[in-house]
């Protein structure tokens, strides 16, 4: 089976190595440069690590994983609302929970496969022909080709659903919110995991690397979906973040390559179904949950496992059923926390604030962790 898989992102690389472990050769086509990858943090969950452990490639992760300890949450004056520790989430997944930076994720995940199937950078398909029997791909650089089946992991604003199921628009649930993610150099180490600030329709924070360097995490209410350029960025974040103190301050006024940052809107993907003929979707494209939820990574990689296993002992037809059968239950779930959890941590009053600082930590806390990740965390996925 000849497949083209659409983006070579958390979804489509580990899609590539799934299919590889089952003797399938995919192609991969990957719209950015080699090394231009996202310079922020993502969070490993129970079902990315388990298909992490499947791979083999747990250790390499944990290798680069980025400190665990405490996470304090300030006003924005710099005056301390509350903490909790990643390690009491940590163990309450029974330490199946690791952050680590996309490049380093990347890296691994792309070292797994390179060599043995092609990839091709700066590429992208331009048109997308299913006649029934196949289908033929256009690429950016003018060539053709024909695969069995065309599986599109290319992230929320995916090319692949444009071209074969409809107008990004259509598929767009808003949650009003706005958010913004870059890496920065410290002048300072930060004395935590994470240093937070909250106000009200505003959260901000720095994520230590464990390098000297933080992965910043803005986020605030704003209706709008549409994209914006560089300098709009920089005045949109200094409207809303401006005022903020340090570790903020400097993280706004540092440099901002936006070819690795991340700046979008906060939106969920609702396709109804997630193939249409020899033409499917995986990862971010189907059904992005957004970071609320910390899991999308995770979920990529479950949903990137269970299409590879189903394609590899079924028809495409039924695969693509199967998969979706599997699938669909936890991430209709985990949308519904995504949209929960945008409510606790972006609080929307001066009253909410103050309730959340005093039940975040107690939620948070070793005595109450594992009735709120029984309640917020994704349930560990059957994968075979
Ligand atoms: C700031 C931020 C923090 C996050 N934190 C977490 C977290 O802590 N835990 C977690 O689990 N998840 C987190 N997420 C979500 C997570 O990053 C996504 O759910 C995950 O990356 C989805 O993987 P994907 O491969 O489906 O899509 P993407 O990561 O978007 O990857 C898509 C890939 O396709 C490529 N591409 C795009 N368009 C095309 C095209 N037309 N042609 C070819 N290639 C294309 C892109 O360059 C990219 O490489 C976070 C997201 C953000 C933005």
């Amino acid at each position: 089976m000849r497949i083209l898989i659409v983006g070579g992102g958390p979804a489509g690389l580990t899609f590539a190595a799934c299919l590889l472990e089952h003797g399938i050769e995919p192609v991969v086509v990957e719209k950015a440069a080699r090394d231009r990858t996202g310079g922020y943090s993502i969070g490993l969950h129970v079902n990315g690590w388990r298909v992490a452990e499947r791979l083999g490639l747990i250790e390499a992760f944990r290798a680069k994983a980025m400190p665990l300890g405490p996470a304090h949450h300030l006003d924005r004056r710099g005056r301390k609302l509350f903490s909790y520790d990643y390690r009491v989430l940590a163990n309450a997944a029974e330490g199946r929970l690791l952050a680590i930076m996309r490049n380093d994720f990347h890296e691994i995940l792309s070292g797994a496969v390179e060599g043995k199937c092609p990839i091709r950078y700066e590429t992208t398909v331009v048109a997308l022909d299913d006649d029934g029997a196949g289908v033929t791909a256009t690429f950016s650089d003018g060539s053709t080709d024909r695969f069995d089946l065309v599986v599109g992991a290319d992230g929320y604003r995916s090319a692949v659903r444009a071209l074969a199921f409809g107008p990004h628009e259509e598929f767009l649930r808003p949650l009003g919110y706005r958010a913004s993610a870059w890496r920065v150099s410290l002048a300072r180490p930060l004395d935590a995991s994470f240093v937070g600030m909250m106000d009200v329709d505003h959260q901000g924070g720095l994520y230590a690397v464990g390098d000297g360097t933080a992965a910043t995490l803005f986020c605030w209410r704003d209706e709008r979906t549409d994209r914006l350029d560089p300098d709009a960025r920089r005045a949109i974040l200094q409207k809303e973040f401006g005022q903020w103190p340090e570790p903020v301050a400097s993280a706004l006024t540092s440099a901002i390559d936006w070819d690795q940052a991340f700046f979008d809107t906060v939106s969920q993907i609702e396709v109804p179904k997630w193939s249409k003929g020899r033409i499917a979707l995986l990862g971010d494209s189907a059904w992005c949950l957004t970071f609320l939820a910390g899991q999308g990574t995770s979920t990529a990689m479950a949903g990137a496992y269970i299409l590879a296993a189903e394609l590899a002992r079924k028809s495409h037809v039924e695969a693509l059923d199967s998969y979706e059968a599997r699938l669909r239950p936890l991430v209709t779930r985990m949308q519904a926390i995504s949209r929960k959890i945008g409510g606790h941590l972006i609080p929307q009053s001066t009253f909410g604030m103050r309730v959340q600082s005093w039940i975040l930590p107690i939620m948070l806390s070793r005595w109450f962790i594992r009735l709120t990740s029984g309640r917020l965390a994704a349930p560990s996925l059957e994968l075979d």
